[in-house]
């Protein structure tokens, strides 16, 4: 992609509103424009990097057995009325009225939903398990949006529904969630710890909010140092063994970890936090990006959702639901990875993944060299985005440092006169000079 012929806003000054360090570098770089408060458009190079996200996503969703829908964003009330939660959910649910005066919403969630889809169509044990999932946009009339698309109004999630025909059954269903959670984060470039989440009025423990160490999080959270030895299994574990499934999860859950909300209510956390030794806490400040959930038959008793059993008699299928919100990892993926000139992309995260900056165009040699550079990159399967305009250099140096691509390839008139560019790493700074042959094939076998 050239640079002249691309859409890439940058801004000078930080938006006066953006109170946090991703929000800021998100606005400057030209990746989200506020269009009201916690609602935003996404430019190009916002799009790439959430285009990137969502595939890390789905293909952990795929591997670990959950199968893509799409849900509609706009719900009818009835459906939220059989659950009972219409009049529960309060003043975040953005109600609509239909040119008929019918009731509608812009779903905050799909519990109801993909239940309705569910007792439609599925009526035997034998086509269980089964897990849905959609990434779709999700209304949520927060009562103090901020942080960018951090706590935004609109915002993306990925949300999973698991339906199994007992607590069993649906444990395992959570285990694989589990255990696809830490896949995912981990190839967003971001160390993840499950935590013990409060499950609210169903009871049970299975919930765990998935947090990501961050100076700016929302929350204060309390865990093991062991968690940061912890090695995240491999992309061909095996999904379909619930043993080795049981053991990963019994392995991620066993050293302490809580938020400050379980901390406030729960005496045993309290004591389990104080028996530590002071080398073994991490007391730090945490965001979440991902939670999942069990809640049994919450949903299908009210809703009718049920399945025959090898026993012949009717079962109200047991459930789960399983959140991870791609709009917010951006600003994790931000807040853990940047410095004092901008953005730091994880490799597989990035928009691009080289910046080919020609500081002289209009010099035959700078052009040729670029072009070269340009066309043997790409055919090597890299994505490279070339600032090919007439900027001063130090502009463009200023630009490609805050849009955070994890490679810089410089072409200058007097190293490219000795066939030379050079080629430095964003996230240490390092710098080389080598020919222009060795940056290709470098780059292209990703050395
Ligand atoms: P929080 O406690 O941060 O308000 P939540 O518990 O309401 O989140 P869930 O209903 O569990 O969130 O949603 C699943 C995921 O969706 C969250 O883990 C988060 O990554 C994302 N998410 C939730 N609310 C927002 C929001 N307002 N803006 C951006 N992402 C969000
Ligand atoms: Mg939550």
């Amino acid at each position: 992609m050239r640079l002249s012929k691309y859409f890439l806003p940058i801004l000078k000054e930080n938006p006066k509103d953006a109170e946090i360090v991703s929000h800021r570098l998100m606005a400057r770089a030209g990746m989200i424009k506020q269009q009201a408060a916690g609602i935003y458009s996404w430019l190009p190079l916002g799009k790439r990097v959430l285009d990137k996200v969502c595939d890390i996503v789905r293909e952990e969703q795929n591997r670990a057995g959950a199968i893509e829908i799409l849900m509609p964003t706009i719900q009818p009330s009835d459906l939220w009325k059989e659950s009972g939660r219409y009049d529960d959910y309060g003043k975040e649910m953005l109600r609509i009225e239909d040119r008929m005066e019918r009731e509608m919403l812009f779903g905050p969630t799909n519990e109801e939903m993909v239940t309705d889809i569910f007792r439609s169509y599925v009526k035997s044990y034998k086509d269980l398990p089964l897990n849905l999932y959609h990434i779709q946009w999700k209304f949520r009339d927060e009562r103090r949006p901020r942080f960018g698309v951090m706590r935004g109004r609109e915002f993306l999630m990925k949300d999973a529904y698991s339906f199994d025909l007992d607590y069993e059954a649906s444990k395992a269903a959570y285990n694989r969630m589990f255990v696809s959670y830490l896949r995912t984060f981990e190839r967003c470039g971001l160390k993840s710890i499950p935590m013990r989440a409060d499950t609210g009025p169903i009871g049970g423990n299975l919930s765990h909010e998935f947090i990501v160490l961050a100076e700016t999080g929302e929350s204060e959270v309390f865990c093991h140092r062991d968690f940061e030895r912890f090695d995240v299994p491999p992309a061909d574990v095996d999904y379909n063994d619930d043993a080795v499934m049981a053991s990963i999860v019994e392995k991620w859950t066993t050293p302490f970890a809580a938020t400050d909300e379980i901390m406030e209510k729960e005496e045993w956390a309290q004591d389990a936090w104080k028996a530590l030794g002071d080398d073994a806490k991490v007391s730090a400040r945490g965001i979440e990006v991902g939670h999942i959930f069990h809640f049994g038959t919450k949903y299908s008793e009210p809703m009718n959702a049920y399945v025959q059993g090898p026993d012949g008699k009717q079962h109200f299928v047991s459930m789960g639901s399983y959140g991870i919100g791609p709009s917010r990892l951006l600003g994790a993926i931000i807040e853990a990875s940047h410095d004092e000139n901008g953005i730091i992309w994880p490799k597989n995260v990035a928009p691009f993944d080289i910046g080919l900056i020609n500081m002289k165009p209009g010099d035959a040699g700078c052009d040729a060299a670029c072009e070269k550079l340009e066309a043997a990159l790409e055919n090597a399967g890299l994505e490279v985005l070339y600032d090919d305009t007439d900027e001063r250099a130090g502009a463009k140096f200023a630009t490609a440092d805050l849009i955070g691509l994890p490679i810089q390839v410089i072409a200058g008139p007097r190293s490219v006169a000795e066939g030379n560019v050079e080629i430095k790493i964003r996230a240490t700074g390092e710098r080389e000079t080598v020919s222009i042959d060795d940056a290709i094939n470098r780059l292209a076998q990703g050395r």
